[in-house]
């Protein structure tokens, strides 16, 4: 009975039907849009913080991606919408165990919103019903420590400006205010991902409004580098 449960489990975690193989669950399709609607912003939470777990202790999802493509083919109802820097040492859907189907990923070195994020973020919300807008920082950032020393280049200039108002809003701190200090780098990655989300909901009445009513939750999380673990700051 508990492997039953276990199983239950694991296909509501992952929006699929699994198959034993060997033991294990393989997942053969994809989240519907009956599955996506049942589901709160809290468990979708819940459920990433749960695949971050199984990332780190090597359980991953067994996944059947060509029946997967075919079962997505028809539509898709994601549970989220992640917002991510473009570090190349984060796969998002490998750090979360979240597979085809599952998940929107938006990218931009040093994870700030802009209009474009933001359009976004309201298609992956409002008119596909994911539940959750997580903003994912990191550690070393090299977009965030390159906004703090003033890099200048081409269109990455313009690039960090957005990633400014952070350093600007820790005007106060009284230590060594550049990239080679890893307190301040850290402190800058947190208040950046707690300027975005208050931008977001500042600059999308949608989503503001979709996060009031409960349909929609809007958190941070910070992604450790050297472990693979995300602190979720909710
Ligand atoms: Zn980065």
């Amino acid at each position: 009975m508990r492997i039953v449960y276990s199983l239950l489990a694991l296909i509501l975690m992952t929006g699929t039907t699994a198959v034993a193989d060997n033991g294990t669950a393989r997942v053969e399709r994809v989240l519907s849009q009956e599955e996506q609607a049942a589901l709160t912003p809290d468990q979708v939470l819940a459920y990433l913080k749960q695949g971050n777990q199984r990332f780190l202790s090597g359980t991953v999802t067994s996944r059947d991606h060509s029946a997967q493509v075919r079962s997505a083919a028809s539509g898709q109802f994601p549970k989220a919408i992640v917002l991510s820097c473009v570090d190349s040492r984060i796969p998002v859907e490998d750090v979360f165990d979240q597979g085809i189907g599952d998940i929107f990923v938006a990218r931009v070195a040093g994870n700030f919103e802009n209009t474009d994020i933001l359009g976004s973020m309201e298609f992956a919300t409002l008119i596909s019903g994911a539940k959750l807008v997580l903003v994912t920082g990191h550690s070393d950032c090299g977009a965030v420590k390159a906004a703090i020393d003033g890099a200048e280049l081409g269109n990455i200039t313009a690039m960090l400006e957005n990633i400014k108002p952070a350093i600007d809003s820790l005007a106060d701190y009284t230590g060594d205010k550049s990239s080679a200090n890893p307190e301040f780098v850290h402190k800058v990655t947190e208040r950046n991902i707690e300027l975005t989300i208050k931008d977001i909901r500042k600059r999308s009445p949608v989503i503001n409004d979709l996060e009031r009513e409960g349909k929609v939750k809007i958190v941070g999380a910070l992604y450790d580098m050297k472990t693979g673990t995300i602190a979720f700051l909710d």
